[in-house]
């Protein structure tokens, strides 16, 4: 499902320019909930068939999101679109551009499949950002690549091997021990090897302009390289 979803991104990306796909269904439904949202900040919002707002904590420029409602909406068992608000970005000449995911949105991309597949490594799922306009929501969908994605996936799977052995275990100490050694270990891997390599990687690939740009948006490139993609999911009207 995986290697099918990264395959059809690829080709997204390599099509000539200017192909824009439609927004779906959950775009134009998370689109209206961002416009009945007043408080100007942003939002975490998931989409499984329906709209699940898991934001906590949201101040200007930074958001959180609650655990227990993001465990709830992967227990749901269905395909997720984990979307996110972003401001409108301005150049120096003070020309609104579209919102590229920073490198802080692939690292928390980073730690949401993780978070995902650990529970449920067949569970499809991806990654978009919302731009409100006064008439117009823009849609952006970006995804991991190569080896980030295989990381994870393998760590996910490590963390539910541990989650399962620590289950049969009778003993509280031990139980303890065992989430400790084992389950920490695979979390902290996650978090400080793929994490922290997507963060640092896609400052890069964020915060450079690109030669090889596939996408031209008014005057903003969207860039892919070989550890990302990003791509317009569509124009909500
Ligand atoms: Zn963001």
């Amino acid at each position: 499902m995986r290697i099918f979803h990264i395959l059809a991104i690829c080709l997204c990306i390599l099509a000539p320019a200017r192909v824009v796909a439609e927004p779906d269904e959950a775009d134009r439904a998370v689109a209206a909930y961002y416009r009945s949202i007043t408080d100007g900040l942003e939002h975490i919002v998931l989409w499984n068939g329906a709209v699940h707002d898991v934001s906590v904590n949201a101040m200007w420029g930074s958001v959180e999101f609650d655990p227990e409602k993001v465990a709830m909406v992967i227990d749901a068992g269905k395909p997720i679109i984990y979307y996110h608000s972003h401001p409108a970005g301005f150049d120096e000449d003070g020309i609104r551009y579209p919102p590229t995911p920073s490198n802080l949105d692939f690292a928390a991309l980073a730690w949401f499949s993780y978070l995902t597949w650990k529970e449920n490594p067949a569970l499809p799922i991806s990654h978009r950002i919302v731009m409100i306009e006064e008439h117009d929501a823009l849609v952006i969908s970006y995804a991991l690549a190569s080896s980030d994605i295989t990381r994870t996936l393998n760590n996910a799977a490590l963390a539910a091997t541990y989650t399962k052995e620590r289950a049969t275990i009778q003993d509280n100490q031990e139980k303890f021990e065992a989430n400790f050694m084992k389950e920490y270990e695979v979390e902290k891997n996650q978090k400080i090897a793929v994490k922290l390599h997507v963060l640092k990687t896609s400052m890069r690939v964020t915060g450079t302009p690109c030669v090889s740009s596939s996408e031209k948006i008014s005057i903003y490139f969207i860039c892919s390289s070989t550890d990302f993609n990003i791509w317009i999911q569509g124009v909500v009207k």
